[in-house]
């Protein structure tokens, strides 16, 4: 029903001239933020307004008179890159293939959040990165992938801490004029909205959307004047905790989501489901194949089945979406009518046979509803088969169909921009086609040792800088206590050893740990010679307590003069400071209660920087820890008190003297040894491309294959009839 007609970047850039229109359709693609020139190209033009505009290129351009972007296209130098630049990304859209694969079918992706660029603040953590990477590499591989999220017009909370070391938050509003997203027009030029059924009053979505690179990100976004206020917030911010208006959102997300691939007419054949919010668009599925496709219920659900895949990415029962049978039956009361299905048959999909009176599980109808199931990582592939195993009644355990694919990370997006160049000298040209191959990375051997030290060190002092400029600021606009610019970083030392974490600050992931004997780590830290110094950085949730005492247990140590400024807290962690910290600190610690980490990524993006990785065996680390790119650490099941011993004893046996030992020459080699061993084991095989092959080859290829037979079969029944 819909000319898939984009506004040109003319609409929302009026006043760029017309020999600058190319930079336009550059600013709205987010091809720019894992393409150095790209990115450098914007930062070229005005690299204060770049800073000011928390680099969002259509911000900055907005902000520029047609006067200063009419002299620009007088100025040669710039000209010269802006045509280059043009030409790579123009040559990046239309390639139509890079990785070779057999026609796998179009896949509909569905995320609750999507971590692409701190220009667009849709994401919360974890899992809104790997959805993010999972496009990215979608686009660099050419797969033919449409992703379908939340517009959250309240962003995520920005994170402030009082001088009590007390968890703020303000909401990051998100201007939808300014972020680089675009809105979807119906065939009348206006903003194309559409109604999701089953919400009484009427519910309705604008849809945007988003261009990464060759694949299309489409976001639903209720805060519009068509809805009453309560609806309007239906999308406004991530993860509610009001069920009621949980379930709403996922309505929206999932059902929502499913009818505007229907209303653009978006041809695709596999779904694959991101966590168990968006499932409902499942049912949907359903119910079109039996209205459009005229299937009988049986086969409509067998179809659903067998073309639909589902991620999951927790070890807990207890942190799954559950909706009571009551609130279910009232907005789903009709819907299942329609599906011809009665309300047995239809909560049954959602029935944990652990818990059946709880009600309607998302991961379980995940679960029931895809015959194509994965864990992320192959320990959380044990934990999820055991705790879902009656699911699968009559299945010995280790046959349980749930399979895993570990996670993996984009690597143009998180390697440092000077590394790759680097990495790029040194492996084969066009390298990145096959990214992938544990060979190829064995070249590292030709990148010198003062070579990777010096990038380190650059890093490092970038990191320390930042920090140090953000407390600068506070300092400057609120007149902070120097007590809290301590804690804050200020006295960070780039000579000093660094440990870094920074994640999700909540008890499982055990922030503290390392502050359980203080008088053991005060000596580990003011050593004479060998120094050591902790950078803290992470949210909690808004309406997790727990978690907001622990940060405020990590700002009063670093706020007590005895630890002389060289533990610090880092105040809204996000995407930007992520990319500084894992390039730039030395150590990469991550201890969670295990078995509670799913995967882990930061990590992964820590060691193809170079940082090791210091963990327990826990999520990815017992695939990727091989003795010699990173320390593995503590017992299973977890113990605060020994695994904090074995941590400490870590630190000052195996990680300390090392670093220090510079004997032989002004560098240390046998850290260095680590750090291209950490690279060269962990980039090819915690890659999103080598992820993006083992979602290929277990689930979309055999998918496509199985319909691609059955299409056959039925074009020679027919050719017999
Ligand atoms: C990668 C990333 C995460 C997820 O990392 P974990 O190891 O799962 O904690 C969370 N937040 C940000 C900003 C990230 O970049």
């Amino acid at each position: 029903m819909l000319p898939n007609k984009d506004p040109s970047a003319n609409l929302v850039l009026p006043q760029l001239p017309p020999e600058l229109e190319g930079l336009g359709s550059i600013a709205l693609n987010l091809w720019w933020t894992w393409n150095p020139r790209g990115k450098n190209l914007f930062k070229s033009l005005n690299a204060y307004l770049w800073k000011e505009s928390g680099h969002n290129p259509i911000a900055m351009l907005k902000k520029m008179d047609s006067k200063t972007l009419e002299a620009l296209t007088q100025n040669e130098t710039f000209m010269r890159e802006y045509r280059y630049v043009y030409a790579l990304f123009e040559g990046y859209i239309k390639d139509s293939n890079i990785y070779a694969f057999e026609e796998p079918l179009p896949i509909a992706y569905f995320c609750a959040e999507f971590g692409l660029h701190h220009s667009v603040p849709i994401y919360s953590g974890g899992l809104g990165f790997l959805a993010g990477d999972i496009l990215k590499e979608s686009s660099d591989m050419g797969l033919p992938m449409v992703g379908i999220g939340f517009m959250y017009p309240q962003g995520y909370i920005r994170q402030i801490i009082g001088s009590d070391g007390w968890q703020n938050g303000t909401n990051e509003t998100i201007d939808k004029d300014t972020a680089p997203i675009e809105r979807v027009l119906d065939e009348k030029g206006e903003h194309f909205i559409i109604h999701i059924p089953f919400i009484d009053p009427p519910v309705y979505a604008a849809i945007w959307k988003i261009n990464v690179g060759r694949v299309t990100l489409y976001l639903l976004d209720t805060d519009i004047e068509q809805n009453d206020p309560w609806d309007r917030e239906i999308s406004s911010r991530l993860y509610t905790p009001d069920m009621n208006q949980r379930l709403r959102q996922q309505i929206v997300l999932g059902i929502g989501g499913y009818r505007v691939l229907e209303e653009l007419d978006i041809k695709y054949s596999i779904l694959h489901l991101n966590e168990g919010h968006p499932a409902f668009a499942l049912f949907e599925r359903v119910r079109s194949f039996i209205e459009v496709e005229k299937l009988s219920l049986d086969e409509a659900i067998k179809r659903v089945q067998k073309t639909s895949v589902f991620t999951t990415h927790t070890p807990l029962q207890a942190a799954t979406d559950v909706y009571g049978f009551d609130i279910m039956g009232s907005y789903f009361g009709d819907y299942w009518e329609r599906l011809g299905m009665d309300k047995e048959q239809f909560m049954h999909f959602g029935i944990n046979p652990d818990d059946p009176a709880a009600g309607f599980n998302m991961t379980v109808f995940g679960m029931k509803m895809c015959s194509h199931r994965n864990s992320v990582s192959k320990k959380h592939g044990e934990v999820t088969r055991r705790i879902w195993k009656n699911i699968f009644p009559n299945t010995p355990e280790d046959q349980i169909p749930i399979d895993y694919v570990t996670n993996g990370v984009h690597l143009p997006t998180w390697m440092g921009d000077e590394l790759f160049d680097e990495v790029d000298k040194v492996l084969t040209p066009s390298w990145t086609n096959i990214q992938d191959d544990p060979d190829l990375w064995h070249k590292l051997t030709d990148l010198s040792d003062q070579k990777i030290w010096d990038l380190h060190y650059t890093y490092k002092v970038r990191l320390v800088n930042f920090i140090r400029e953000r407390v600068r600021q506070k300092w400057a606009n609120e007149g902070i206590d120097p007590l809290v610019a301590m804690a804050e970083g200020v006295m960070l030392d780039p000579d000093v050893l660094t440990i870094g974490f920074a994640r999700r600050m909540t008890s499982y992931k055990r922030p503290d740990l390392i502050l359980h004997d203080l008088d053991r780590l005060e000596k580990i830290i003011k050593h004479a010679t060998m120094p050591v110094q902790i950078i803290f950085a992470g949210k909690a949730h808004p309406s997790d307590n727990p978690g907001k005492k622990i940060i405020q247990h990590i700002f009063k140590t670093a706020q007590d003069p005895r630890f002389q400024g060289r533990i610090a807290f880092i105040e809204d962690y996000g995407e930007e400071v992520a990319k500084y910290l894992v390039r730039g600190v030395d150590v990469w610690l991550n201890n969670p209660l295990i078995p509670m980490e799913a995967s882990g990524t930061s990590g992964m993006k820590a060691s193809v920087n170079g940082t090791l990785h210091l963990s327990g065996l826990d999520g990815w680390w017992p695939e990727g820890y091989n003795g010699k790119n990173g320390w593995a650490f503590g017992c299973e099941p977890s113990d605060d008190a020994k695994d904090a011993v074995a941590l400490y004893e870590t630190i000052e046996q195996k990680i300390v003297p090392v670093y220090y030992d510079t004997q032989n020459s002004t560098l240390p080699q046998r850290w260095i040894t680590m750090m291209r061993e950490a690279m060269m084991s962990i980039a090819p095989r915690f890659s999103a491309r080598r992820m993006m092959k083992e979602y290929l080859e277990k689930f979309y290829i055999p998918i496509s294959k199985t319909l691609q037979d059955e299409e056959n079969q039925t074009k020679q029944g027919e050719n017999h009839a």
